[in-house]
């Protein structure tokens, strides 16, 4: 009898995510790093309200989601992950590596509500790691009596990353008090968890000529790197609403 081998799957988003994050430059490198990163995943039109009956009595869920942006550049059977600084290459699953053979992502975040407007269901999340425009495969409640354990542990990352100190100038300081008015998000503390995670890649020098920036909710984010002895620290510059 011949033997049915299930080898090749075609799966198709049930919903997309519209985050703070527009470019991938920047977005913390695991969720939950910077708690106050906001995002909504916004359901196809083929999943109503009755989908997600029960999701509220979860506090936080699980996305699966593509790396869609990176996945044409393929992957390697070898990785260089950012936590060994850029310079020690470790096996593909042995990281979490957006470039792998198959582009799956998943992501823990806290669930801040649900709204069932009509018959589009979205998902209000914070603690995001995630890109505009990414597809999700699918939602699962987070179960912190299997998900989390007690005993684990991890040789590779012992802890989370350790953290720089965030400075803003003035003009910075200006255009996020005039900025917050009608922003639901708290911006001071989504830009200074973004920045102390430091969000240059590994094998880039730190350069304190050089200003960095990047597009967050609707505006560009600048900042410079100072260097004292081992410590380094960020400055925020200004921020540039986008037309
Ligand atoms: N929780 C994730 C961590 C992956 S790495 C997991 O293990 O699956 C996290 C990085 O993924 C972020 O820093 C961001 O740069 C990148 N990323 C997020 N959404 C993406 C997308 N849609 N396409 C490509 N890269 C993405």
């Amino acid at each position: 009898m011949a033997s049915l081998v299930m080898d090749d799957f075609h799966f198709s988003p049930i919903g997309y995510v519209e985050s703070c994050f527009k470019q991938k430059f920047a977005i913390p490198r695991q969720p939950g790093l910077a708690p106050h990163a906001k995002a909504t995943i916004k359901l196809t039109e083929n999943f109503t309200p009755e989908t997600v009956d029960g999701l509220e009595l979860s506090t936080h869920i699980w996305v699966q989601f593509v790396f869609h942006q990176t996945m044409e550049e393929g992957w390697s059977p070898r990785v260089r992950p950012p936590r060994l600084g850029g310079n020690r290459k470790m096996g593909v699953f042995a990281t979490r590596s957006t470039h792998r053979p198959n582009p799956i992502g998943m992501s823990v975040v806290t669930l801040d509500g649900i709204d069932v407007g009509g018959n589009n269901v979205r998902l209000h999340v914070s603690g995001v790691d995630l890109l505009d425009g990414t597809p999700v495969l699918d939602i699962k409640p987070y179960l912190p009596y299997v998900d989390s354990v007690r005993t684990a542990s991890n040789k590779l990352a012992l802890m989370a990353p350790s953290l720089l100190v965030v400075k803003f100038t003035d003009k910075a300081m200006g255009q996020i008090e005039s900025m917050q008015q009608g922003q639901d998000t708290d911006l001071l503390a989504l830009i200074s968890e973004i920045l102390a995670q430091d969000p240059r890649p590994a094998y880039q020098k730190m350069d304190e000529k050089r200003t960095y920036g990047v597009t967050l909710l609707d505006f560009e984010l600048k900042w410079r790197y100072f260097i004292h002895g081992e410590e380094a620290s960020v400055e925020v510059l200004e921020l540039i609403p986008h037309g």
